[in-house]
Parts: structure tokens; sequence; C-alpha cells
């Protein structure tokens, strides 16, 4: 395990390691961020996939965002983690530069991308990988096959991505044993996920009470299962967990070490389904003070 990088961040220290590991040291009682270890940046809203649950209601007439110009950029700290996606983030003719740019300060890019657009667009991604500009992949899970598991296994990086609501047993059967990385995304109620969820309750709760009850199965049946806030909610994962291992391994509410930034509509928010936003400011710090602040105001 190599470490990435090792930064200051408000009252406590945080050390990033290959595997993605993330260990934070403070001599006080909580960590206090200063600024985002992590950030989700929506660079664009045009993708051509039509998902019919998909809550960035993006579209294949949606907008790119100007990536290039936004002052903030230049106030980000070095390792500052930064997941980029979009609608298809492969699709914003900006976005060679735009990685260029933040590989110059040392911001570890990770970039989402749709399985389809992921198994049609290897010559881009492998320059991706191959010339640092991401450092990780997450692959949105469509419909689980060999071959995908074949591509995918090439990436050392490379995550799964698939929602609890959508994932089925099928996909599981496939993918099971390979030494696969998953992350579980919580099913969002925002945008196309409230008409989907409407339309096919039925189903999405049937996969999700199955998701629920054969979690402990599956998350040894994968090189690592990590889960984003909603999923932990959704699917209690407290409950598969010691105290000890909890604290360990929750990394903290959103908005506490984490924000959302959307580039296309030029505004801000403690997460992509938070219903308050904020514009663009020119400090990133000023930014997450904002969003800390809403969410110290929640609890
Ligand atoms: S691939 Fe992603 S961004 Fe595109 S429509 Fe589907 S959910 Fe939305």
């Amino acid at each position: 395990m190599r470490q990435l990088g090792m930064y200051i961040n408000g009252n406590y220290k945080v050390k990033i390691f290959s595997d993605g590991t993330k260990v934070r040291e403070t001599n006080e009682n909580e960590f206090i961020a200063a600024f985002p270890e992590n950030m989700d940046v929506k660079i664009t809203n045009q993708c051509d996939m039509g998902c019919i649950f998909c809550h960035e209601d993006s579209k294949i007439d949606g907008k790119h965002g100007d990536i290039l110009n936004q002052i903030f950029i230049n106030t980000l700290h070095p390792y500052t983690e930064m997941a980029i996606g979009g609608g298809n983030p492969l699709s914003h003719p900006d976005l060679i530069p735009f990685l260029e740019k933040l590989k110059v300060k040392k911001i570890i890019a990770n970039i989402t991308v749709n399985q389809v657009h992921f198994e049609t667009s290897q010559e881009l991604i492998k320059k991706l990988v191959n010339e640092k500009l991401i450092y990780g992949l997450g692959v949105s899970l469509v419909d689980a096959s060999k071959g995908f598991v074949e591509l995918i296994k090439q990436y050392d990086n490379a995550v799964i991505h698939v929602i609890n609501g959508v994932l089925k047993p099928s996909d599981i059967e496939v993918l099971k044993d390979n030494d696969l990385k998953m992350l579980i995304l919580g099913y969002k109620h925002f945008r196309r996920g409230i008409s989907w969820y409407e339309v096919r309750q039925d189903d999405i709760t049937t996969k999700q009470e199955w998701l629920y009850k054969n979690l402990a199965e599956i998350t040894k049946q994968f090189k690592v299962v990590s889960f984003d806030n909603l999923a932990i909610e959704q699917l209690n994962v407290k409950r598969l967990m010691s105290e000890k291992d909890w604290n360990e391994f929750y990394m903290g509410d959103d908005g506490m070490y984490t924000m959302y930034v959307d580039l296309v509509n030029q505004n801000f928010a403690r997460c992509s389904v938070a219903e308050k936003r904020y514009g663009l400011l020119d400090n990133i710090e000023d930014m997450f003070n904002i969003v800390r602040d809403e969410k110290l105001a929640m609890k």
C-alpha cells in the first residue's frame, strides 16, 4: 500500500493510500474540516442513455458545464478527491484540458461513466488511465455480463457502481467471486427517480428487500463493497458491523467532509439530492463553510 498524499485539513491530518484507504488523525475530540476531502462534481447534463430513473435528469441535448473558467478550482487543495460525473462526462469537449489542470494541482480525479460508455469508449478511457489523468474509474452497471467482468478486471482502480432497487440478483451471480470492487448507491427519490418509483415501486422494493436480506453474504463475494450515505441508511449497513468497525469505517455525514458542485447550473449543495443550492463562489473554503453550516444546523 503506497501513500499517495498527506495533508492538514482544519484540526486533523489526512493520509491517502493507493488502495483507496484514508486515515484521519487528530489530537482533538472530533475532526473539523476546513475544506472538502471529497467533491462530487457534475460537468455535463448530456447523456444519450436515457435511463428512466436518472436522478440528474440528463438528456441527449443536455448542456455542458463551463469547466475551464471556474475560479474556485484554483483554490482547491492538493489531494482533494474529485468524483467527476454527469451526464456522460466523456462527452464533454473540455474533459482532457480540465483533467490536465487538475493533475497539475495534484487533485485526485476519479470519473464515473455508464457501463455502455465504458465498453464503447475504451480508447479514451485507456488514455485517461495511462496518462494518469484519472485515478479511479467508477462504472455504473447496466447489465452484468461475462464480457463486462473480463473488461473491468483489466482496471486496477475500477469500482462497479450499483443502485439499491435497480441491482438484480442475476447481476450479482455474474459479478461475484471475481475480486471486484463494488459501490452500492442509495435509490435517489429525486428528479426522474421520483417518476420511476411511481410506476415501478413493486419491482424496486422487491429488489431492495432482496439486497437488504442478502447484503452480508454479498459483501463476502467482492474484494471491497462500499456504500454512499444514502445506501448506508436504506440498507441499515450499521447492523452488519461492530461499533468499533463502524467508527473506523464511517466517513461522516454529507456536508461535513464532502460536497456537491454542479458546473452545468453553476451551483453547489451539500449533496447531489439536496434541494437547497447556492451560487458558485470564488473560494472552495467559503463554499464548504456554507454546506457544513447547513448540515450542522440540521443536527
Ligand atoms: S447513464 Fe447516468 S447520466 Fe446517463 S441517463 Fe443514465 S443515469 Fe443519467
